[in-house]
């Protein structure tokens, strides 16, 4: 049996044995304690060596970096991350203008720098510096005016970024080098070239481009031609007694008369036209985008004229003409050698043909647009020696066989030729403007006979005028026609104006204003040759009509072709529906006349009842017909 004592030691030693582990436990930290305490003051050292390294090596970069800088001769700036001037050498440092500088103590590079093209003073959003710092890319040449210069001068500013050991960018250099009379060099360099240029280009007596220029730019607006699918003409003009100017008048005044043949010429061109000296009397001009051979003979024309008015120079005055030889590309030749050949040669053929006149390289072309040409002189002489006369032709209602109006149309009294129609030269008539003047006339004249014939006691009914759409644009056809209504008595409910379905569809927008005009002063309108047109319906209604005429070339073949039949049934019914009035016009025969009637078309205009008549037929008719 264990005694108290026994159980009092084997506590203790229980104890004991807890104490031991317990110290032994203490032991162990302590020992690891003092490894990590050893440990922390052997980095602490190491780290406190690397910081003293690190500075030691940065001091040292820096003392580099500045030992760099001020070595360099030419103005250099290190600049930091945050724009703050890091580095100035002496040579800025000494003509830095300190005012322009906010914070002396640390002086942003905009303040010191402003760049060319940059708003003064520079702010930081604008700094191409941010790029550099951004990109960390070796910069391009910046040119810049610097502040520490007095007086602005051109600088060339070479940056690059500055790298750590991390290859971060920390900053910038830059070395500024003055390259103003550098740039001045260049200036003066371009300028010469400039005036060299001008001189190898331009004529100095007439300031115009000269052969050079010529030979380039007629390469270039071939070469344009050919990509755009246009046309150009070339024209070739020579004075025609420049010779004889010079010879009995003097250089001097040869040169005189050189220069004013340039203005006198050029005031005749278009904008896509360019004249040229090749030298001597001879001149050029390019026509670049022409829409036809015309436009060139247009031009020829103008110059001819121009130059054939006599010159006062000093004291003389001096008859000179020219000749002018044309060119067309593509159709006479597709390089500028043979367009300038057959220009050149066309314009020998102008002075063998007693100069003063201009031709045409090819002779098929020559031919027509001399053709057109001559017919214009002959209407404008027409015009002045009242060859014009007005043929008429009735409209009938075919079931009454009453007389509903007349048609005027025009026709030509040739002194040699006898009567011409309409369709030999009305074309030209429109293209050259002159239809407003033949217009002009027949209005003139077909009111007057009208208005004679109502004086007679004849009823012609209405008159229909046939009005191109030159006319109708022209600002003072209304006032014309009032004035002409006015002069002979006309009232407008015996009016009719014509007007061909195709040309008020050509500017539907204007002809409805135009229209409006005439239908509010009560004049009635008709649609010519409707169904040839293209016709909108939606813009037909918004025209203020009120007659159709069905085109002769769908009565034709009445009634036997079923298509021609189709559509004048549906123009009929058209008619209807929009409540207008129809007639056919160019009935020849009585199936045509009969297919029309029961189709609800009596109102006829044709052959069938009348050919147009002159006034003295037409009065005959009247006479005829009042019975
Ligand atoms: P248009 O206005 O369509 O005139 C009708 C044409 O048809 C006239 O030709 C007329 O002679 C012809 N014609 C009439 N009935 C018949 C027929 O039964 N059979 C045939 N085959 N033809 C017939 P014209 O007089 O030669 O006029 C031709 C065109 O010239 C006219 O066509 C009109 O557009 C225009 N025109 C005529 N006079 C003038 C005018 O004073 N001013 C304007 N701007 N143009 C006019
Ligand atoms: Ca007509
Ligand atoms: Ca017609």
């Amino acid at each position: 049996m264990p005694t108290e004592s026994d159980r009092e030691i084997s506590k203790l030693k229980r104890e004991l044995s807890l104490y031991k582990q317990t110290f032994e436990q203490h032991k162990n930290i302590d020992k690891k304690y003092n490894e990590v305490v050893d440990k922390l003051k052997e980095s602490k050292e190491t780290l406190e060596l690397k910081v003293q390294e690190r500075t030691k090596d940065l001091k040292e970069k820096q003392r580099f970096l500045e030992s760099i800088v001020n070595g360099i001769e030419d103005p250099v700036i290190v600049i930091n991350k945050d724009y703050s001037i890091n580095m100035m050498n002496r040579v800025v440092k000494d003509y830095i203008h300190e005012e322009h500088i906010k914070d002396k103590n640390s002086p942003k590079c905009y303040e010191v720098l402003q760049y060319r093209d940059a708003p003064c003073p520079l702010s930081f959003i604008d700094c191409p510096l941010k790029k550099i710092i951004s990109t960390k890319e070796s910069t391009k040449t910046l040119y810049c005016r610097v502040m520490y210069l007095d007086s602005p001068r051109e600088i060339e500013a070479i940056s690059s970024p500055l790298f750590d050991d991390e290859n971060d960018c920390y900053g910038i250099i830059q070395v500024h080098r003055d390259i103003t009379e550098h740039v001045q060099t260049r200036r003066d360099l371009e300028k010469q070239k400039n005036e060299f240029n001008y001189q190898a280009h331009f004529d100095t007596l007439t300031d115009l481009p000269n052969r050079l220029f010529f030979n380039e730019e007629l390469l270039h607006t071939v070469k344009k031609s050919q990509r755009d699918k246009t046309k150009i003409a070339l024209l070739f003009i020579d004075l025609d007694r420049f010779k004889e100017v010079n010879d009995t008048l003097g250089h001097a005044c040869g040169d005189r008369v050189l220069q004013e043949s340039a203005l006198r010429i050029k005031k005749t061109l278009r904008a896509n036209d360019t004249l040229f000296r090749l030298g001597g009397d001879e001149f050029t001009v390019i026509m670049e985008n022409i829409s036809n051979p015309e436009d060139a003979s247009k031009l020829a024309q103008r110059i001819v004229v121009e130059l054939e008015n006599p010159m006062k120079i000093r004291h003389n005055t001096i008859y000179i003409s020219s000749s002018i030889g044309i060119s067309i590309y593509p159709d006479d030749a597709l390089n500028t050698s043979d367009l300038i050949r057959y220009a050149d040669s066309a314009m020998y053929k102008a002075k063998e043909d007693g100069r003063n006149n201009f031709k045409f390289y090819s002779s098929e072309l020559g031919k027509k647009v001399t053709e057109k040409f001559d017919l214009e002189v002959s209407i404008r002489n027409a015009l002045q020696n009242k060859e014009f006369v007005v043929y008429y032709q009735p409209q009938v209602e075919a079931t009454t066989n009453r007389l509903l109006g007349v048609e005027a149309l025009v026709r030509w009294m040739h002194p040699t030729l006898g009567l011409i129609t309409p369709d030999k030269f009305i074309k030209i008539a429109e293209e050259t403007g002159l239809v407003i003047n033949i217009d002009d006339e027949v209005m003139h004249m077909a009111m007057e006979q009208i208005s004679l014939w109502r004086h007679n006691n004849l009823n012609p009914g209405t008159l229909a005028l046939n009005v191109s759409v030159k006319q109708l644009e022209n600002k003072h056809f209304v006032q014309k026609l009032k004035e002409t209504m006015k002069k002979f008595d006309c009232n407008p409910e015996y009016l009719e104006i014509e007007v061909t379905e195709s040309n008020i569809m050509k500017k539907p927008q204007e002809n409805i204003v135009k229209l409006n005009i005439l239908h509010k002063l009560g004049i009635k309108i008709a649609v010519d040759d409707f169904g040839t047109g293209y016709s909108s319906l939606s813009y037909l209604k918004k025209f203020p009509i009120s007659k159709l005429k069905i085109d002769q070339s769908f009565i034709r073949e009445l009634p036997e072709n079923e298509d021609d039949s189709a559509i004048t049934k549906a123009v009929i019914a058209l008619s209807e529906s929009l409540h207008l009035q129809i007639i056919a016009e160019g009935v020849e025969t009585k199936e045509q006349k009969d297919f029309l009637i029961q189709n609800s078309c009596p109102n006829i205009q044709g052959y069938y009842y009348s050919k147009p008549l002159s006034s003295k037929d037409m009065e005959a008719f009247l006479r005829k017909s009042s019975l």
